[in-house]
C-alpha cells in the first residue's frame, strides 16, 4: 500500500484533514529526500533510530494514531511500534510466499489462519493495529510487564527476545510522532531523542470543527449573564462531544457543588439555582497555546489530564450536571493556560478565526 493511500485512509477512516509537512527532511539521513505526502513507498532502509523512510514514518503515525483515538496509554503505543518494528520493520508486508513466516502479514505479521482477520484486513494497517490494540489489553497487568512478555503474550512469536531491542528506539518515535500529531510533549520523554526522529516528512492531523451539532441558545456574556464565560449549544442528552482540534488533555473531572459550598455529584443533573460549577468536565491545551473547555457532560469524561487527543475524538457526551438547567454543551475558548475568566474570549469569534462556524444550523 502506498503512502499516498494511507494517507487518504487516514483521512477518511479517523475524519481528519492531513496537513503535509515538508521542509524538514535536511535534518535526518533516513529520509529519502521525499516532499510532501507519498513520495518513496519501497522497501526503506533497516528500522534505526532516527533513519526512517517516508513509509516507515507513515505507519508508525498509523499506529500511534489509532492508540490515541482508542486511548492506550503511550506505553501500549511503544509495545505496539515496536513489535511492529521488529516483526516488519514498519513495512506493510505482502504475502512473501515461501520467505513467509507461514501466512503471516502486514506491518504485524499476523496470521488469517489464527484468527486476526483476512488477508485484505491484515493489509490495512489501521485494522491491524486495531487487532493488536485488542489482544494487548486484553493481557492481564500488561502495563507492567516487561516490553518482551507483552508483545510476545500478543505476538507468540517464536523469537520473543527479539522484540526488547527496539524498545529505545520505539519511545523515541512515539514520543516524536506523538509531538508531531499534538503539538505537545509526552510527559517523560526524551526530548533529545524526540528532535532527531521528528525531522521526517510528516502527514499530521490538523484543523477545529465543532465539538457538538447544534445551535447556540445563549451567548458569551449575553445581557442578564455577565459573568457567562462560554456560549451554550443545545444537543440532547447522550450526544456525543467531540475535541475541537488536537491537545492534550489538561483537566478531566467534576467540579459541581452547592451554592451553600456542600458536595453535589455530577452524576445527577445539576440544578441552576442550587447547584455551581461545570459538573464533570475537560480542557484541553492546544498546540498555539489556547484552550477549549467542555462542560455539564453526563458522566466521568471519556478522557485523562495527561493524554493526547486528536480533532475529532470523542472526549465525553452531553449532559447536565452542574450549575445547568437541562442539557447542553457550555463551550469555553481561552487565550493561554491555565484557563481563567481572565483569559476567556467569545468562542463564535474564536472558532471563526479558525475557519469554524458555531452560529449557522
Ligand atoms: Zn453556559
Amino acid at each position: 500500500m502506498t503512502n499516498r493511500v494511507l494517507s487518504v485512509l487516514l483521512a477518511v477512516v479517523l475524519g481528519f484533514a492531513l496537513l503535509c509537512l515538508g521542509g524538514l527532511a535536511a535534518l535526518v539521513g533516513g529520509v529519502s529526500g521525499a516532499a510532501g505526502c507519498g513520495g518513496d513507498p519501497g522497501a526503506g532502509p533497516p528500522v534505526a533510530p532516527g533513519r526512517y523512510s517516508s513509509e516507515q514514518l507513515h505507519h508508525a503515525t498509523v499506529i500511534v494514531t489509532v492508540g490515541i483515538q482508542r486511548g492506550v496509554p503511550f506505553r501500549g503505543q511503544v509495545i505496539a511500534v515496536a513489535t511492529a518494528m521488529q516483526e516488519s520493520g514498519l513495512r506493510n508486508l505482502v504475502d512473501l510466499g515461501a520467505n513467509n513466516d507461514h501466512d503471516s502479514l502486514g506491518l504485524f505479521q499476523q496470521r488469517p489462519s489464527q484468527g486476526w482477520g483476512s488477508p485484505a484486513q491484515l493489509l490495512d494497517p489501521v485494522w491491524a493495529a486495531s487487532r493488536f490494540y485488542d489482544a494487548l489489553l486484553r493481557v492481564t497487568g500488561w502495563q507492567q510487564l516487561p516490553l518482551t512478555v507483552a508483545a510476545q503474550r500478543v505476538q507468540r512469536s517464536a523469537y520473543p527476545d527479539a522484540y526488547a531491542k527496539w524498545e529505545p528506539a520505539a519511545a523515541a518515535l512515539v514520543a516524536a510522532t506523538v509531538q508531531t500529531l499534538t503539538g505537545q510533549h509526552q510527559p517523560g520523554s526524551d526530548n533529545q531523542s524526540s528532535a532527531t526522529v521528528a525531522s521526517g516528512t510528516w502527514c499530521v492531523a490538523t484543523g477545529w470543527q465543532r465539538p457538538v451539532t447544534g445551535g447556540i441558545v445563549s451567548g458569551f456574556r449575553a445581557a442578564g449573564r455577565p459573568t457567562h464565560d462560554g456560549v451554550d449549544i443545545g444537543a440532547g442528552r447522550g450526544s456525543p462531544v467531540h475535541a475541537a482540534a488536537a491537545g492534550v488533555v489538561v483537566t478531566a473531572r467534576c467540579n459541581a457543588h452547592r451554592v451553600d459550598g456542600g458536595p453535589y455529584s455530577c452524576d445527577i443533573d445539576g440544578d441552576p439555582v442550587t447547584v455551581r460549577g461545570c459538573g464533570w468536565y475537560v480542557d484541553i491545551a492546544h498546540p498555539d497555546g489556547p484552550v477549549t473547555r467542555y462542560c455539564h457532560l453526563l458522566q466521568r469524561p471519556t478522557v485523562e489530564a495527561g493524554q493526547p487527543v486528536l480533532a475529532g475524538q470523542v472526549i465525553g457526551l452531553v449532559g447536565s450536571s452542574g450549575h445547568s438547567s437541562g442539557p447542553h454543551l457550555h463551550l469555553e475558548a481561552h487565550t493561554g493556560q491555565p484557563a481563567t475568566s481572565g483569559n476567556a474570549v467569545d468562542p463564535v469569534g474564536f472558532f471563526t478565526a479558525r475557519g469554524v462556524d458555531l452560529v449557522s444550523r
